[in-house]
């Protein structure tokens, strides 16, 4: 039972909501943690609906188990923030997912990360006691943004406000029994429409909201990428080495919702240093300094990771100018990537 919420409390709210409008989130509300109670049950379907999946979401039992962590919190503030707003280059489109070319979660020159760590401050000004995980969530953050009535997930598993898909959610715990709920007010997905899941190269997203994470090209080009020469779906990543944005770029709802106006901070200075030949050729202090930080899903320790993906894409779209880089990658330092390359030289008839 979910107990009465004076006015002050609610006046709070609102003074948090205008402050993250004012800050540049697009979006504000606030749901009492026993609105997750449903979340769980979502959780556990998921993994029924395609068993395989169970490993994958073993850590995230977390999200399920907040309350255990924080027992003292009431309310759930959460924020929506858009990323389409940001330009992206040419040569990194459609190789890089284009949120983790403008991931701000942890990235301090953003402004996004910015207005995060103020809105914090602002609510600790407020007396109230609040937690967060910028780089992993705190709750499942989806289900808290529907529960918030800040818009809908629709059949490719995304999360759409009226700006599309392109967007981050992010959430503080709050120990202040809060609750501001808005109304959305978008269309369903078309009836007969499958676009996302007819995009989907690996058919990872088999059928409308059944997603099998370990198929997805945005797993296994970062954090579940292990053995790339002995993976079946690799000639279905196509031109990605690192995410991909295929069931949300194909998506109707997100037609002309990329305005791309902004310069996203550092991203092209960085851009040199990611076309294909030059993942190649990077020095590991470099790739450690420089694009770990921002590409966070890959270790520090895994720049062969990168190397492999990329010798995979020239592979998937081989033409003669890749020869010199992949021959070359048959001396490598790392195994995995002199592996894919003998691999890929001996398919292409490479000679060094
Ligand atoms: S991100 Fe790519 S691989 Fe993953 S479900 Fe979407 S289209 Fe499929
Ligand atoms: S592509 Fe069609 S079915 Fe898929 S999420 Fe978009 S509108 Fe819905």
């Amino acid at each position: 039972m979910m107990s009465k919420k004076s006015d002050s409390d609610n006046s709070i709210a609102k003074l948090i909501q205008q402050k993250a409008l004012d800050l540049g989130y697009e979006k504000c509300g606030i749901i009492p943690v026993e609105m997750m109670a449903g979340y769980e049950e979502k959780f556990h379907e998921r993994t029924q609906k395609v068993p395989e999946s169970q490993p994958f979401y073993q850590n995230q039992q977390r999200l399920i188990r907040f309350q255990e962590d924080f027992d003292w919190a009431k309310s759930i503030v959460v924020l929506v923030k858009r990323y389409s707003k940001y330009h992206i280059p040419e040569s990194l489109r459609g190789h890089i997912a284009k949120h983790y070319l403008t991931d701000s979660r942890i990235n301090e020159n953003t402004k996004e990360f910015q207005s995060s760590t103020a809105l914090e401050q602002y609510m600790k000004e407020l007396g109230l006691r609040t937690e967060t995980n910028r780089k992993f969530g705190i709750v499942g953050v989806r289900w808290a943004a529907l529960q918030a009535g800040l818009g809908m997930i629709r059949r490719n598993n995304f999360f759409y406000t009226e700006s599309g898909s392109y967007i981050s959610l992010e959430a503080f715990l709050t120990d202040c029994e809060m609750e501001l709920i808005e109304k959305p007010n978008l269309p369903p997905c078309p009836p007969n429409c499958n676009r996302c899941m007819k995009a989907c190269s690996t058919a990872s997203l088999s059928d409308a909201y059944t997603m099998n994470p370990l198929r997805c090209i945005s797993f296994l080009t970062t954090f579940g990428g292990r053995d790339l020469p002995n993976e079946p779906l690799a000639s279905d990543f196509g031109d990605w080495i690192y995410g991909c944005d295929m069931c949300q770029d194909a998506c109707p709802m997100n037609h002309n919702k990329w305005t791309g106006q902004n310069e996203f901070p550092g991203l092209s200075e960085l851009e040199p240093y990611l076309t294909m030949e030059n993942i190649l050729e990077m020095d590991e202090d470099f790739y450690r300094q420089n694009i770990q930080p921002k590409f966070f899903y890959l270790s520090p320790d895994e720049l062969w990771k990168w190397q492999v993906n990329v010798l995979n894409f020239m592979d998937n779209r081989y033409e003669d100018h890749f020869a010199p880089a992949i021959i070359k990658a048959q001396k490598s330092n790392y195994e995995q990537v002199r592996k894919m390359a003998g691999l890929i030289s001996t398919k292409h008839g490479l000679h060094t």
